[in-house]
C-alpha cells in the first residue's frame, strides 16, 4: 500500500464513521451522545493523520507516537462518555477532561527529563498515558456491584486503552527494532473497524427500540397507546406485586361533549384539546404511574402505591385544573371531563377487571350529569 493510502484510508474511514453515526443518532433525537461519537472519530482520525505525517516527513512534534496516543485517549474517553450518555447516566465529562489534561501535562513534563533515547521517552509517555487510562477506568467505572452496564463498559473501554498503551510501551522497550508506525497501524485499522461495527450494532439496537416505542405511543398526545398501556401495566404490576406492594388503582377519563368541540371548532382544535387534556392528566400522575390514550377522547391511568380514594382525589384535582385552564385558554374551548376510578386491591383482581369496574363507574358519572369523578364499589 502506498504511504498516501496508509495515511488517508484510515482517516477516510474515521470521517465516514463520524458522519454516519452522528447523523443516525441525531435523527433519533439523541444529538447528545451522537456528538460524543462524532468527536471520538474526529480525534482518532486527526491523531492518525498527525502521527502518519510526522513519520512520513520525519519530523517529531513531541514524542514519537505520543500525539497519537493522546488522541486515542481522548477518543476512549469520548467513547466512555457516549456509552454513559446513551444509557442516560451522568456523563462525568468534567472528570474525564481533567484526567486527560493531567495526562497531557504529564507527557509534556517528560520532555524536561534528560532521556536521550527517543524510544525510552516514547515508552515513558505511553506509561504515563496508560496511567491516565487506568485512572479514567476508575473514575467512569462502577461504584458498586449492581452498577449499570454503561459504567462497566466505560471502565472496560478505558481499561483496554490503558492495557494497549502499556503493551506498546513494553514492545517499544523490548523490541526497539520494531517499526512502531507499522506496528500501530496494524493494530489501528482492525481496532477502528471493530469500534465501527460495535457502534453500528448499538445504532441498530437503538433504532429497533425507537420503533418499538413508536408502536406503543400515541402520536397525537405522546402518551402510551392501548398496546403500550397493556404491556406497561403488566410489567409494572408484576414488579409491584413481587415487591410486596398492596395498593394500586386505575382511572378512566373521558372528555365531556367532545363531539361538540369537533363540530363547533373543527378537528384541529379537537386535536389540540386532546393534547392539552393529556398534558393536564400527566401533571397529576406520578413518575411511576402509567398514562395512556385508550382511543378517541378516553384516557387511562394506572397509579401504583395508592388506592381508589386517593386516585379519586387526584382526578378531582385534574377536574379543577381543567376549570382553571378554561379561564386562560389560548383560544381553546373550555372542557370538562368525567372519571371512573377503581381499586386494584391485595386480593389481586386483574387489571382487566379493574378497568371494567372503572368503565362502569365512568358510565355512572356520565349518566349522573358529567364533570365528576365516580369511585367503583
Ligand atoms: P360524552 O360526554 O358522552 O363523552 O360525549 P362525547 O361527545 O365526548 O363522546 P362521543 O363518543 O359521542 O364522541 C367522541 C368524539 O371524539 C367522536 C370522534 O369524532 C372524536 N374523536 C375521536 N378521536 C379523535 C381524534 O383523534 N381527534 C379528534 N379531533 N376527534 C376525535
Ligand atoms: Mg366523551
Ligand atoms: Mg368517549
Amino acid at each position: 500500500m502506498s504511504v498516501g493510502a496508509a495515511i488517508f484510508v484510515p482517516v477516510l474511514v474515521c470521517a465516514l464513521f463520524a458522519v454516519a453515526t452522528y447523523e443516525q443518532w441525531r435523527r433519533m433525537g439523541r444529538a447528545d451522545h451522537a456528538a460524543s461519537w462524532l468527536w471520538a472519530f474526529v480525534v482518532v482520525g486527526a491523531g492518525w493523520a498527525t502521527t502518519a505525517i510526522e513519520a512520513v516527513l520525519a519530523i517529531r512534534f513531541v514524542f514519537p507516537g505520543a500525539a497519537l496516543a493522546l488522541c486515542w485517549f481522548a477518543a476512549a474517553l469520548l467513547g466512555a462518555r457516549g456509552v454513559r450518555q446513551r444509557a442516560e447516566k451522568p456523563d462525568r465529562g468534567v472528570v474525564m477532561l481533567a484526567i486527560w489534561v493531567g495526562t497531557a501535562i504529564g507527557v509534556s513534563l517528560l520532555q524536561d527529563l534528560a532521556l536521550s533515547d527517543p524510544m525510552l521517552r516514547s515508552s515513558m509517555a505511553m506509561v504515563v498515558i496508560a496511567g491516565g487510562g487506568a485512572l479514567a477506568a476508575v473514575a467512569v467505572g462502577p461504584r458498586h456491584r449492581h452498577a449499570s452496564p454503561s459504567a462497566w463498559i466505560g471502565a472496560l473501554i478505558c481499561g483496554l486503552f490503558a492495557s494497549l498503551c502499556l503493551t506498546l510501551a513494553i514492545v517499544a522497550l523490548r523490541f526497539p527494532s520494531v517499526a512502531m508506525l507499522e506496528f500501530t497501524s496494524s493494530l489501528f485499522v482492525p481496532l477502528l473497524v471493530l469500534c465501527g461495527v460495535v457502534i453500528m450494532s448499538c445504532l441498530n439496537e437503538d433504532r429497533a427500540q425507537a420503533l418499538e416505542r413508536l408502536a406503543r405511543t400515541d402520536a397525537l398526545t405522546g402518551v402510551w397507546n392501548r398496546r403500550g398501556f397493556e404491556e406497561g401495566a403488566r410489567h409494572l404490576l408484576d414488579r409491584f406485586r413481587a415487591s410486596g406492594g398492596t395498593a394500586a388503582a386505575v382511572a378512566i377519563a373521558d372528555i365531556d361533549g367532545f363531539k361538540g368541540i369537533n363540530d363547533g371548532h373543527g378537528h384541529a382544535v379537537g386535536d389540540a384539546t386532546l393534547a392539552r387534556f393529556a398534558e393536564t392528566l400527566r401533571s397529576a400522575t406520578g413518575s411511576g404511574d402509567l398514562l395512556a390514550r385508550l382511543g378517541g377522547e378516553e384516557f387511562a391511568i394506572l397509579a401504583i402505591g395508592v388506592d381508589g380514594p386517593v386516585l379519586r382525589q387526584r382526578m378531582d384535582r385534574v377536574r379543577s385544573l381543567l376549570t382553571v385552564a378554561s379561564i386562560d385558554p389560548q383560544g381553546m374551548p373550555a372542557i370538562t371531563a368525567s372519571f371512573g376510578v377503581a381499586s386494584l386491591d391485595a386480593d389481586h383482581r386483574s387489571l382487566r377487571d379493574a378497568l371494567e369496574r372503572a368503565d362502569r363507574a365512568l358510565y355512572r358519572a356520565k349518566s349522573e350529569g358529567r364533570n365528576r369523578v365516580t369511585l367503583a364499589e
